[in-house]
């Protein structure tokens, strides 16, 4: 059984239901009984897989969107070369071998990775050596241009819920709820205080669910401060739509199957969908001049996925060369990752970024 639910029917117990963004928090990051406080989540034996983690063909394509960006941007020396969230450090070893191959992008890049759990923290020390800084929170982050990239990390931040009514929004929160004759359970209530809408949401029907992450808000404003301040760009890749959207879209993954998000509170992994228009207009509410976005199967295949794919086929005998379709198909196919999966690039000067030619204008 979960070791949290106790702590967690405790605190509902004493200071009544708790807000969605609580229950993630306390679930993902509770000192001791948090999902990513305990182990390594990632990969076949994990309870879920990320594109780094398929196929370095991922990374690649990420590192040498950076290199372009980072000859627009006039090539800052030094730059911080920021990962939030890196898991098993996958994606930046990837990232970095393609920054190898230009000695003046390599010498100039210092590594900062962002990083809330231990155990991930100490596999991607072992993964890419001791030349890099960990951070818990973006504020030390070096005064100095920054190139950003986050896969997968802003889904992973908690996330309230609200569902409209004819009063306004109300909270939609976890209490616990009689099960049988004197069992208790978690549940999902609605709170009956209707409050402002948590962010804009237009002219939504009685019952909808709107989501707002104050979290990953707050973590936005920061990126968009210290690149407006220091310049640079950055890349955000998740699970989530380009265009406002409503619903409930908590998800609780655990051996890499969906469960009851309420089940296995500490022990599967939780996120929701990133609202990439939200994000969009933020970042220009702050002020970054450039802001473009796509899906991660068009951008990927505009970065060059086949010809990578191609190469790195030669040679290879043929179940290697399979593996390498199957990897192209997982990132890119419209019916896995490539549509699914979107990508916002942002800088801090007027630029055509790399793959993501489709202006959008997040008014
Ligand atoms: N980017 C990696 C891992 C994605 S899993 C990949 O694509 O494989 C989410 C990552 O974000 C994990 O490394 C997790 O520990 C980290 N994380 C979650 N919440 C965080 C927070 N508030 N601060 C810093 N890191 C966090």
């Amino acid at each position: 059984m979960s070791a949290l639910l106790p702590l967690l029917r405790t605190d509902i117990a004493t200071g009544g239901p708790m807000p969605m963004s609580r229950y993630m928090h306390l679930c993902m990051s509770h000192p001791v009984h948090g999902y990513y406080q305990k182990a390594d989540p990632l990969g076949a034996q994990g309870d879920f897989t990320t594109a780094p983690e398929i196929s370095q063909l991922f990374g690649e394509m990420v590192g040498a969107w950076l290199l372009d960006v980072w000859h627009k941007l006039g090539k800052p020396a030094p730059f911080a070369l920021v990962e939030l969230g890196p898991g098993r450090g996958t994606l930046m070893a990837d990232i970095l071998r393609v920054l190898a191959l230009d000695e003046e992008v390599a010498k100039a890049a210092q590594v900062h990775l962002v990083e809330s759990s231990p155990a991930l923290r100490k596999a991607q020390t072992k993964k890419l050596g001791d030349g890099l800084t960990h951070h818990e929170t973006l504020d030390t982050l070096p005064a100095m241009p920054t190139l950003w990239i986050a896969n997968e990390f802003f889904d992973a931040l908690p996330t309230n819920q609200w569902v409209r009514t004819d009063k306004g929004w109300n909270a939609r929160k976890i209490g616990l709820a009689k099960v049988g004759q004197d069992g208790e359970a978690l549940a999902f209530g609605v709170d009956p205080t209707p409050l402002p809408a948590p962010k804009p949401s237009g002219d939504a029907l009685p019952g909808t669910i709107l989501e707002h992450s104050p979290a990953q808000d707050r973590m936005l404003g920061e990126i968009a401060s210290h690149t407006l301040a220091h310049s640079g760009a950055g890349l955000i890749i998740d699970y989530g739509s380009l265009t406002p959207g409503f619903g409930d879209t908590l998800q609780a993954v655990k051996n890499h199957q969906k469960t009851d998000p309420l089940a296995d509170p500490g022990d599967a992994d939780l996120t929701t969908h990133v609202d990439f228009a939200h994000f969009a207009a933020l970042l220009k509410k702050a002020g970054l001049p450039t802001i473009t976005m796509g899906e991660q199967g068009a951008f990927l295949l505009a970065m060059g996925l086949l010809e990578r794919a191609g190469q790195l086929g030669q040679n290879t005998p043929p179940d290697q060369q399979d593996a390498i379709s199957l990897a192209v198909e997982r990132l890119a196919g419209d019916a896995a990752m490539g549509k699914l999966f979107k990508v916002l690039g942002f800088a801090s000067q007027t630029l055509q970024l790399a793959a993501l030619q489709n202006e959008t204008d997040p008014a």
